[in-house]
């Protein structure tokens, strides 16, 4: 499937939408989801532009995992988790909606959180669960 530029993440990291961003660097950026099956759950998205885990080049997506990985452990801390979801959808057969790759992270289980992409969130709430991410990755840093 050929990359669409004006997808809603391409947007978002050309900051043509807005976004809450929990983290950012020269290749990744992290934002909150704005649908959230639970409290924190927070995308993570490489700056190179493929839709989906195929398309990503072998140096991106080594970089990317490694961000997932620090995002996760700060979302962890942030909300006392005491486990974490990491999950990522390849293609519309897989639930995919949104064509630029991601990495969802999840405080808890999905089993009994909302559903997918289903409803939009509490923008204040949001905002204040960004706020703990950001510290804890602050923390993270020290
Ligand atoms: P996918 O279905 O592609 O794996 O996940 C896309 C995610 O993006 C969904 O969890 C959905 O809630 C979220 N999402 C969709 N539109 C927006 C948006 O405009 N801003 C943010 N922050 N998240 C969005």
């Amino acid at each position: 499937m050929a990359y669409d530029p004006d997808n809603i993440f391409a947007k978002i990291l050309r900051d043509e939408l807005p976004s809450m961003r929990v983290y950012e660097d020269d290749t990744t950026l992290a934002f909150m989801d704005m649908m959230p099956q639970a409290k924190g759950h927070t995308l993570v998205i490489p700056k190179e532009a493929a839709v989906d885990l195929h398309e990503l080049s072998n140096v991106a997506a080594a970089d990317l995992i490694v961000k997932v990985q620090m995002i996760a452990s700060a979302v962890k801390q942030a909300f006392s988790a005491d486990g974490i979801t990491i999950f990522q959808l390849n293609g519309a057969a897989a639930g995919q909606t949104v064509p630029h790759i991601h990495f969802h992270i999840v405080p808890g289980s999905l089993l009994g959180a909302k559903g997918h992409a289903a409803a939009q969130g509490d923008s204040d709430e949001i905002a204040a669960d960004a706020e703990l991410i950001r510290a804890a990755l602050h923390n993270l840093h020290k």
